[in-house]
């Protein structure tokens, strides 16, 4: 029979990107939106970057690669992972993929088995359920509240492990919440990984946005035992504004990197030839456009962090890495609006966009329905402009 996969039919659509389709509909149709939505840098990938992958071309470099990935660019990987992450891992153990979302992809396709539990902290970045449902995996989650700056505590980590357990996900700098974990808190949580067997997937795709006394430490750099438990995964596109060019990659075991790089040899064979070429340039070339990027988007942090906290009825942890902020809505829900009841951040965020022209994430699907994300990968003039629309709401409340 002509019925389709009943797993495909369970997988949510991605609403952050929804919504973004709907500020660029809008913005389209000529009317003057401002949108928070972006998970992407709002610079275009530095010029050195772009250059190298037009030598790419005109050098041939348009054929197949391995299908884990030119050796050139996991060495450049294996190079940065040393000095960047204190992190030792030789290009065997690496493997290059689409995109970090296909690095993740392949990491549960290579370690789940049917009705194996996924650990995931609550908020969470919304792709890490469906990507875990899709390798058989059930996610478990855990609420993290603000009062904990929205991090995993050993406690809950405790409550929440079974005997099924066979992953935590641990995104330090975190989408959405801007959190960084700690030395002393990975190390805690790393080890209590070892001490009840299961993987670590540290996913730390935003590894260079951390801001102020912060620092970003890789969990897998605090011990020898942690090293072994956990697959580091990470990518240039947040780094180095290079969303559209698909590079990701994961550091672990040769073992792990093995079966992932022969899942992939089937599923989409090597990532793009001229976009590998491209990557090893952003490792390995010029840092002075991401120290660039960083100093903007510091600004804008605390720029918006102290606005958003000015006003009515909303109010946010101060964010230490990433691009996010983290807005508690809780005050919004149940109040009225044109005669009707705000139930939920999806709500607010409906009325944001049709009645005030901003497009907002509401974080239902990061599992915190009264939040929303601003994204402030956008300029202070749009982000200035974007708050004065959603305070005017606030003060019609
Ligand atoms: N991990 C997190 C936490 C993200 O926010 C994203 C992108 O939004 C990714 C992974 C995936 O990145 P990529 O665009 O390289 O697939």
């Amino acid at each position: 029979p002509t019925t389709l996969s009943e797993k495909a039919k369970k997988v949510k659509s991605s609403s952050t990107l929804a919504i973004t389709a709907k500020a660029k509909e809008l913005k389209a149709k000529g009317e003057d939106v401002v949108s928070f939505g972006a998970g992407e840098p709002d610079f275009p990938t530095p010029e050195n970057i772009c250059e190298a992958a037009i030598q790419a071309i005109e050098n041939g470099a348009t054929r197949y690669t391995p299908a884990s990935g030119t050796n050139e660019l996991k060495k450049a990987i294996s190079k940065k992972f040393y000095a960047f992450n204190k992190l030792d891992y030789k290009p065997n153990q690496i493997v290059v993929s689409n995109g970090g979302k296909h690095s993740l992809t392949n990491i549960f396709e290579a370690i789940l088995n049917e009705g194996d539990e996924v650990i995931i902290p609550a908020p969470y970045w919304l792709s890490y359920p469906e990507i875990v449902r899709l390798a058989g995996g059930v996610p478990v989650f855990v609420r993290c509240t603000r009062e904990q700056d929205y991090k995993l505590t050993i406690d809950q980590l405790a409550a929440a492990v079974t005997d099924k357990t066979k992953a935590l996900v641990l995104n330090t700098p975190n989408n959405p919440t801007g959190m960084i974990y700690g030395e002393e808190e990975l190390r805690a949580i790393g080890n209590f990984a070892v001490e009840h067997d299961f993987f670590i997937v540290a996913d730390e795709m935003y590894e260079n946005l951390f801001y102020g006394e912060e620092e970003h430490v890789s969990i897998a750099s605090l011990s020898k035992e942690i090293y072994k438990k956990t697959i580091t995964c990470s990518g240039v596109s947040k780094s180095y504004a290079m969303t559209g060019w698909r590079i990701g990659y994961t550091g672990s075991t040769p073992d792990i990197a093995a079966l992932m790089s022969s899942i992939q040899s089937h599923q989409t064979s090597n990532p793009c030839s001229i976009s590998q070429a491209a990557a090893v340039e952003a490792l390995n070339g010029p840092q002075y456009t991401v120290a660039e990027m960083h100093r903007a988007f510091d600004k804008r942090r605390k720029f918006i962090y102290k606005r958003v906290n000015e006003m009515p009825l909303v109010s946010a942890v101060e964010p230490k890495g990433a691009f996010y902020l983290f807005v508690d809505c809780s005050q919004v829900v149940g109040k009225e609006y044109k005669g009707k009841t705000i139930e939920n951040a999806a709500d607010m965020a409906a009325i944001l966009i049709e009645d005030f022209k901003v497009a907002v994430v509401p974080c239902g699907d990061f599992g915190f329905d009264d939040h929303i994300r601003l994204s402030y990968a956008t300029s202070t003039g749009e982000i200035t402009k974007g708050l004065e629309r959603i305070e005017s709401f606030l003060n019609l409340l």
